[in-house]
């Protein structure tokens, strides 16, 4: 069965871990508590008993991150993710992380809560930074969209898919066509794409 590392919704029968609401968790067999930058109150206020009960019982935390185009000031995202990754670290949960223009400021706070595993998700960059962030430790999914781009195709060709996970985030595509469309790429069978990111997802999920 194929895996969706990151969406909202489930779109088949992938395993799909879906980034939803405290209220939303009982719905989906594999929920992730979601605390989008864009969504975050102006001010930097404690988690609630109940955000917190909930982070008890889902299967990960996040979406979460930073994002410096969208959200309240830098400074309250950054307050959030780190409380957000102390709660994760005490909880033994692993994070999705959304990122836009903040690596650096991403990985010093990932920096500071060590041991918890980290997926970046929503992956665009370049090759050097998608090295980068392994070298740090992150699990990284993919973009749909970069699915086009050769140096980054060619780079996985070359150093493996270890860490390397897909998704469909947003989009109306299911993960078996995104895997079949990568599969492509990596000249692989999709069967063996879907089995390699199966074990990666459940590596990242701690199962
Ligand atoms: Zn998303």
């Amino acid at each position: 069965m194929a895996s969706d590392f990151h969406s909202h919704r489930p779109k088949s029968a992938a395993r799909t871990l879906v980034s939803c609401r405290a209220e939303e968790l009982p719905y989906y067999p594999l929920a992730s508590l979601e605390l989008h930058p864009w969504f975050l109150p102006e001010r930097f206020e404690p988690f609630s008993a109940a955000f917190r009960a909930a982070a008890r019982t889902a299967a990960a935390i996040g979406e979460a991150g930073l994002d410096r185009l969208r959200g309240p000031s830098f400074e309250v995202q950054v307050q959030y993710l780190d409380a957000l990754l102390e709660l994760a670290a005490a909880e033994a949960k692993p994070v999705v992380l959304h990122c836009v223009r903040a690596v650096p400021e991403l990985l010093a706070a990932v920096k500071r809560h060590p041991g918890t595993p980290c997926l970046f998700h929503g992956f665009r960059g370049k090759p050097e930074l998608l090295e980068e962030l392994r070298r740090h430790g992150f699990y990284v999914s993919l973009n749909p969209a970069v699915l086009g781009s050769m140096p980054l195709f060619e780079h996985l060709r070359r150093t493996g898919l270890d860490r390397i996970g897909f998704e469909t985030d947003d989009t109306a595509e299911t993960v078996e066509a995104v895997l079949a469309r990568a599969a492509a790429r990596l000249s692989m069978p999709p069967a063996v794409l879907e089995a390699v990111t199966d074990c990666t997802f459940e590596h990242f999920l701690g199962r």
